[in-house]
């Protein structure tokens, strides 16, 4: 192991054999392989840390995406994807039409889960996502719910006037099963001024998460990089989402993706021009799995901003997970960043491509089939 070590030469060496050795890393670690440019070291360690829990195994889920609104009074400015009220794009997806949607994926792609992520849109109640997760339910017991991220929560329970973990409870007996990690971009309230000066606080995102954890809600967790945020704004984001982790230990997975500045009003203002690039996508890959090491065993490759090569040489650098088919994807594809859907077919062979083993996973990670 220190054979390794020694034969990196690297500039952030003693961090990396302390990873190996399964010590803990914090903050100052965090900076200093965030700054590093030694992306190679790090990923040869992140991918021994990966194959020490997944050897050459990579998974997938054939999931369906479910934008089901448009509408939205948050106005992001790194959003290509909202329409405000009365805008004449403006949609939302009737319950009868999502569930149709679900029972077309089910019969032609056997998806595993529904990934149900939309705008604030203060029009609608509880009963709308109860309706559709009870249907779903009913009608396709084997599909997961994975849906609503935290602000989407917030939004509900200021729609109601009742607290979010009473929205939680009520959305966990209607069928919720996990949430998204969307929202949390830089936990950072400095950058989510700047970004997104309407969406819920840092605090508020950790908050919610903690509350569906505890009833026993499971999530992601995601970050969005690559925009206003400073290395140590990112470090302080990550090291938040540990320290999370160490209380509940209710996160799944973590999703490093780079921004997207197409079509947004950040790229508009001049804010950012162009996505941070592969390089970074490879690093960001490579410092979640070895920090998060002993904490979040699953950190996905985001094929879906990077595109599918990137996607698979982040499987050299610490990612085990590809994501999902994302049939029916609206938001990235507003960006006109990329196709933003791909074939079970497609993503087994990317996957071999690389010298990896193909499984496909449900909503909680297990492995119901091998590729071989
Ligand atoms: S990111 Fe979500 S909350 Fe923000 S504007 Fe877009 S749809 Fe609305």
């Amino acid at each position: 192991m220190s054979g390794t070590i020694m034969a990196l030469k690297s500039d952030v060496e003693d961090i990396l054999l302390r990873a190996l050795q399964g010590e803990p890393l914090g903050y100052d670690d965090c900076i200093r392989l965030m700054r590093s440019r030694d992306v190679n070291a790090m990923g040869k360690v992140a991918n021994i840390l990966k194959e020490r829990l997944h050897g050459r195994r990579v998974s997938f889920i054939n999931n369906l995406i479910l934008n089901y609104t448009n509408i939205c009074i948050t106005y992001c400015k790194f959003c290509a994807f909202y329409r405000p009220p009365r805008h004449s794009e403006g949609y939302t997806v009737s319950v009868e039409e999502c569930i149709r949607r679900v029972g077309t994926a089910k019969a032609l792609f056997n998806i595993r889960q529904v990934l149900m992520q939309g705008g604030h849109n203060p029009d609608l109640g509880i009963e709308y996502y109860e309706s559709v997760f009870r249907a779903i339910k009913a009608r396709f017991p084997d599909v997961a719910v994975h849906a609503l991220s935290p602000s989407e929560i917030d939004m509900i329970a200021r729609v109601e006037r009742s607290s979010t973990r009473e929205v939680l409870a009520r959305l966990k007996d209607a069928g919720l099963d996990s949430i998204p990690g969307g929202g949390a971009e830089i936990l950072d309230d400095e950058v989510k001024s700047v970004i997104s000066p309407l969406k819920i606080r840092s605090d508020e995102w950790l908050r919610i998460m903690e509350e569906a954890h505890m009833l026993g809600i499971p999530s992601s967790a995601t970050m969005m990089y690559g925009h206003v945020e400073s290395i140590e704004q990112r470090a302080r984001s990550l090291m938040r989402i540990m320290e999370l982790q160490k209380r509940s230990g209710g996160f799944m997975a973590f999703i490093p993706w780079n921004f997207e500045p197409n079509n947004t009003e950040m790229q508009r203002e001049g804010l950012v021009r162009y996505p941070s690039g592969g390089m970074e996508l490879l690093k960001m890959i490579s410092v979640s799995r070895i920090m998060l090491n002993g904490l979040i065993d699953h950190v996905q490759s985001s094929w879906l901003t990077n595109g599918v090569g990137m996607a698979q040489l982040a499987l050299h650098y610490g990612a085990d997970d590809f994501g999902g088919t994302l049939h029916g994807e609206e938001v990235v594809s507003a960006t006109g960043a990329r196709a933003t859907t791909l074939t079970e077919e497609r993503i087994v062979s990317a996957i071999r491509q690389v010298g990896m083993r193909a499984v496909e996973r449900d909503n909680m990670y297990n492995i119901i089939r091998y590729f071989d």
